[in-house]
């Protein structure tokens, strides 16, 4: 046998139930590398949120009005108008969280769905979505083709659940299909690279800035105990904004420091000028900041970002609510600069963008 079921044993278990990641199949070599490195990085903070590589979630222009239908089986099984009714919650609760662009709405058939929520047992549902596992209460798809996952498995003779623990089931679930990973998938071990329900193969475990160690108070964390409620909290807000805002509205300017004769020797060069760049995202939103500075033709002289052709190379490039950030350094502290500068702003994907004209700074 050339797979072997995810190794949950670093997972902890509350009660008697608890989440794996939809069912994760790894071949031992990967899983074990991928233990080994979360024990090497044991004195390496991590932080709480994390979403699958960028070519891994939600293109923009899918985030808005996601099609979900539910099979008509789930009637059928234990807890099913329940089940009904948290899929029906929970996609309105994704819906709700302000500022940000993702939004559901129900339609009337699976040929229309983005996404579709079965029952495992169900006659309509893809084989592989099948759950073996009787202690996992459902399985998702992670995003399929720049949209949301195509389906979710709840799992008909999965543990039992409150109705507050399949609503909460329903929102994390949801998370994955959005492109979301566990909030403490390092200190669980999980691994990084992997393959999920029904052979998707998913990639990345990066940081979502802005968020605070494992976080068990996420939506995304595992295990679950299937009973209270978890509610959407402040690491998974900024992670969902972070992926998907529904705009982009900073403000910036830019500032000149002269940092004198004797600075903090940790931090600053003594006898410098400083021009500054400070931004002000909306909503305290996180945006990656692009920096170019430009001749006087228009020429680029240095670039930011990861957006070829116009933003290429990285001169200053940070993910910020809001901060300062040194821009260009002069020696001369009495020398009268002039620099061009075009400041833009991307989401975590790079697909929502807004960039600024050329702005003339003196300093
Ligand atoms: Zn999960």
């Amino acid at each position: 046998m050339l797979c072997t079921k995810l190794d949950t044993s670093n997972v902890k278990i509350i009660g008697d139930y608890y989440l794996v990641e939809n069912d994760l199949i790894i071949d031992k070599k990967t899983i074990y590398a991928a233990i080994n490195k979360s024990r090497a990085n044991n004195n390496t903070p991590h932080t709480e949120q994390y979403a699958t590589d960028v070519t891994g979630v939600l293109a923009w222009n899918n985030t808005a009005n996601i099609k979900y239908f539910i099979d008509p089986a789930m009637n059928n099984i234990t807890g099913g108008a329940d089940w009904i009714s948290a899929i029906n919650t929970a996609t309105q609760d994704w819906t709700n969280i302000p500022n940000c662009a993702v939004t559901f709405q129900p339609v009337s058939s699976a040929s229309q769905a983005n996404i579709v929520f079965y029952p495992d047992n169900s006659p309509a549902i893809p084989a592989c979505g099948f759950i073996s596992n009787p202690i996992v209460y459902a399985s998702s798809k992670f995003p399929v083709n720049d949209g949301i996952g195509d389906f979710i498995s709840i799992n008909a003779d999965g543990p039992p659940t409150t109705f507050d623990g399949k609503i909460t089931v329903m929102r994390h679930e949801i998370g994955h299909t959005l492109g979301m990973r566990h909030s403490n998938m390092y200190s669980t071990g999980e691994p990084v690279n992997g393959t999920g329900m029904c052979g998707q193969q998913v990639f990345g475990g990066n940081l979502l800035h802005g968020t605070i160690p494992d976080d068990p108070t996420s939506i995304m964390n595992t295990p679950y105990a299937g009973v209270n409620i978890i509610n959407f909290d402040a690491g998974d807000t900024l992670a969902v904004l972070q992926m998907y805002p529904d705009n982009i509205q900073p403000t910036f300017f830019f500032k000149t420091i002269i940092e004198p004769a004797n600075p903090d020797p940790r931090r600053d060069r003594p006898n410098v000028k400083k021009l500054c760049l400070r931004v002000d995202p909306k909503n305290n939103f996180w945006y990656r900041v692009l920096v170019d500075r430009l001749d006087n033709a228009g020429n680029i002289l240095q670039h930011s970002s990861i957006l070829p052709p116009r933003f290429s190379n990285l001169i200053g490039v940070g993910w910020s609510t809001q901060f300062i950030q040194v821009i260009e350094i002069n020696t001369v502290v009495n020398s009268a600069n002039t620099s061009i500068y075009r400041i833009g702003f991307q989401n975590y994907r790079g697909d929502l963008v807004i960039s600024f004209p050329p702005t003339t700074v003196n300093w």
